[in-house]
């Protein structure tokens, strides 16, 4: 599968970081809570140094919750790093975020110093209806297509407290082929880098594995089938999409999958552990 997602403003947004980095006291990256690694950035640890890391678990309505809990304990194992899960669902806790900010630099905050955050994450994880929650007003655009958010700017969240909101957009970690499929599934990049139906096998194997209950329900199957293609042509059975011949419309079947799973018809469902990545990381890092 070959995956560009590289275009030229990422390296503008690089630049820029780098520019305003030394002024800054906490880093706070917004990732996808469906999978808290796929949607990383990997500039961001080696760039942030020894600052403090608020990782954000986004969109976390749609994660599975017992996960997020594993993720969010896991993430606040790693040195100087808060995790916390967001949802647009519960706008009270990411009003909590200036308090967090200052706690992460007490001598600061004593001091009377001010403070400033930058908020950074890959395209479409919701970072721009954050600053909105924020800053109480639709000051930040936001949209449903990845690399909205264009051209810097800096809020004040309170008296010596700023926020800098990233310049262009920052590549997700496309470092292996699952987590480019994670992003395709919960469509953090565009669908049409992507081949759908591979992307659907990839969730159908998935799911048959980490959700089997779901599948059996909300696709009325007593028996799971065995394997993805198989599960595909069954929801596709399901629902009638079959050509003349008896044949499935296998690609009408993808889609039916990939839109209940991004659309939480499926339910809240997490594509990664910190377990699986581990694993992963190892396994690709052979390769
Ligand atoms: P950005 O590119 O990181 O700035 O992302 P946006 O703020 O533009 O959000 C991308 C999409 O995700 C929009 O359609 C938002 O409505 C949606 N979104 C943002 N936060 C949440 C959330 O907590 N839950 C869900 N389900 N969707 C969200």
């Amino acid at each position: 599968m070959a995956i560009n997602w590289f275009p030229g403003h990422m390296h503008k947004a690089q630049k820029e970081i780098k520019e305003i980095l030394p002024t800054i006291d906490v880093v706070i990256e917004v990732c996808d809570a469906r999978l808290p690694f796929s949607s990383e950035n990997p500039m961001i640890t080696e760039i942030r140094g020894d600052k403090p890391l608020i990782k954000i678990l986004n969109k976390s309505d749609l994660a599975d919750a017992q996960l997020t809990k594993v993720w969010l304990e896991y993430l606040d194992a790693q040195h100087n790093v808060k995790a916390i899960a967001l949802t647009t669902e519960s706008p009270s806790i990411a009003k909590q975020i200036p308090t967090l900010i200052k706690k992460l630099v007490p001598h600061k905050d004593q001091e009377g110093k001010q403070i400033n955050a930058v908020i950074m994450g890959i395209p479409n994880v919701g970072k721009s209806t954050l600053l909105n929650t924020l800053v109480g007003k639709a000051k930040a655009k936001v949209g449903n297509e990845p690399a909205v958010t264009k051209g810097q700017q800096r809020i004040r969240l309170e008296d010596g407290l700023y926020l800098y909101d990233t310049p262009g957009m920052l590549w997700p970690k496309i470092v292996n082929e699952n987590s480019g499929y994670r992003l395709a599934v919960t469509s953090a990049v565009k669908d049409t880098a992507f081949d759908h139906d591979e992307i659907a096998c990839f969730a159908a194997e998935y799911l048959l594995e980490a959700y089997p209950d779901r599948l059996k329900e909300r696709y009325k199957l007593e028996e799971l089938p065995v394997t993805e293609v198989e599960l595909i042509e069954a929801i596709g059975r399901k629902r009638g999409c079959v050509k003349s011949g008896g044949y499935v419309d296998f690609h009408k079947a993808s889609a039916i999958l990939i839109n209940e799973i991004r659309d939480k018809t499926l339910g809240p469902l997490t594509f990664e552990s910190p377990n699986m990545v581990e694993k992963e990381v190892v396994y690709f890092d052979e390769l």
